[in-house]
């Protein structure tokens, strides 16, 4: 269990507004100095260099931290993850090893910390699923029957996730003009907040797994933005769901926060609606109380919490899996946008404006979707007792359209 108390030598990870306390330890993957990628782990303002620690037989993890991606070393499993989790806290903690090989964050350049082996989107807070149904459907049929009974979502694509700082181009389309179709450059660009659950372990074709077995397979999670061009969604998406819209770009990231780090924050998600089929019940709440915002050109614009949603990411892994999809280390599962009740609590642009009709003042102008230039970053921290476990920035930029 962790150790509010826990203090690291490492100074800046004693701030208690600071992201990556001794408490968090989150992986990633960095380079420095024309040095090849390598896996590191996030201490106050320094990567641990995990490498270089286990050149130095300070760790072992089969040479895993050597590869450019955290897969291998998810692959190594829970028992893996435990122990190495046990030995860091140990070596950054008050007594640890003081020569250990640190890098300053600020010389290091972050690269996309899992080879995205695939990603599915799905759509589990009620507050966003309802009002994004009225807007595209009105109020009678906001919310489709089967949503309070399984986790609604799409296969997207791996090949479009990068990591925090890429530039996002705004995407050309077909949208639906007066006449017939119009391609144009989408009108109506925007973010959705959402998080990203990382799978650690695989399962096979034809196993089903419980939600039980679902906890134990997800290594960590992400901040992740699914862009999401609206004028090209609202004209494509029936009857098989989003497709062109949804692939100008998810970006993620570069630092996964463990489940284990974020396991004193566990806690029940929204109430429910109708008693749920056994599969999909959990044991324990799946949960957990992390606050969750998002700001534009550096102005903060919302701020929500995860445990408003109503499907928890080891139920979501459960129901993928149920009629025996196999489940595969690297596999990137989106939670789907987080909002809350309120417009200040939204997690899309879609919501606050309302389907773009109530513009929003941000930083001295108005909007009411994404324009050229601006500027979506996520923010994500659990508040423990005199520590926070944050998962830094995932931001992008918005790139004029090559028409
Ligand atoms: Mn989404």
């Amino acid at each position: 269990m962790t150790d509010p108390s826990l203090r690291s030598w490492v100074a800046a990870a004693n701030d208690e507004n600071g992201d990556f306390p001794l408490q968090n330890l989150p992986y990633g993957v960095f380079s420095d100095k024309g040095r090849p990628p390598r896996c590191g782990v996030a201490i106050g303002d320094m990567i641990l260099d995990l490498a270089e620690c286990e050149a130095r037989g300070l760790l072992d993890a089969k040479g895993t931290f050597r590869a450019p991606q955290l897969n291998d070393f998810m692959a190594l499993g829970r028992g893996t993850w435990d122990r190495i989790r046990a030995t860091l806290t140990r070596l950054l903690g008050e007594d640890g090893d003081r020569s250990l090989p640190l890098v300053p964050m600020a010389d290091a350049r972050l690269h996309l910390p899992i080879r995205v082996t695939e990603f599915t989107d799905f759509y589990a807070s009620r507050n966003h699923a309802f009002n994004v149904g009225v807007l595209f459907r009105g109020p009678d049929h906001a919310l489709p029957p089967q949503w309070t009974h399984m986790p609604i979502g799409y296969n997207g694509r791996a090949s479009s996730v990068v990591v925090s700082g890429t530039p996002i181009r705004r995407p050309m389309g077909q949208i639906k003009g007066a006449d017939g179709p119009v391609w144009t450059a989408s009108r109506r660009l925007d973010l959705e907040l959402e998080l990203g659950a990382i799978v650690g372990a695989d399962s096979r074709m034809g196993q089903r797994i419980s939600v039980e077995e679902a906890e134990d397979m997800i290594f960590g999670y992400v901040l992740l933005n699914d862009w999401s061009a609206r004028d090209i969604q609202a004209w494509e998406y029936q009857p098989l769901g989003p497709f062109q819209a949804k692939a100008l770009g998810t970006t993620i990231s570069p630092w996964i926060v463990t489940q284990a780090a974020l396991e004193p924050f566990r806690c029940p998600g929204a109430k429910r609606d109708n008693p749920i089929l056994p599969y999909l019940q959990e044991q324990r709440p799946g949960f957990y109380d992390l606050t969750l915002g998002w700001t534009m050109n550096g102005q903060t614009m919302a701020q929500t919490n995860y445990k408003v949603m109503y499907w928890s990411s080891a139920q979501q892994l459960a129901h993928h899996a149920v009629s025996g999809c196999p489940m595969r280390v690297g596999d990137l599962l989106g939670t789907g946008t987080i909002s809350g009740p309120s417009l200040d609590q939204t997690g899309a642009l879609l919501e606050m404006t309302q389907g773009g009709q109530n513009p929003v003042r941000v930083a001295g102008a108005e909007r009411v979707f994404i324009e050229d230039g601006d500027e979506v970053g996520l923010y994500g921290y659990a508040q423990g007792d005199g520590y926070r476990i944050g998962f830094g920035p995932c931001t992008g930029t918005i790139l004029p359209a090559d028409e």
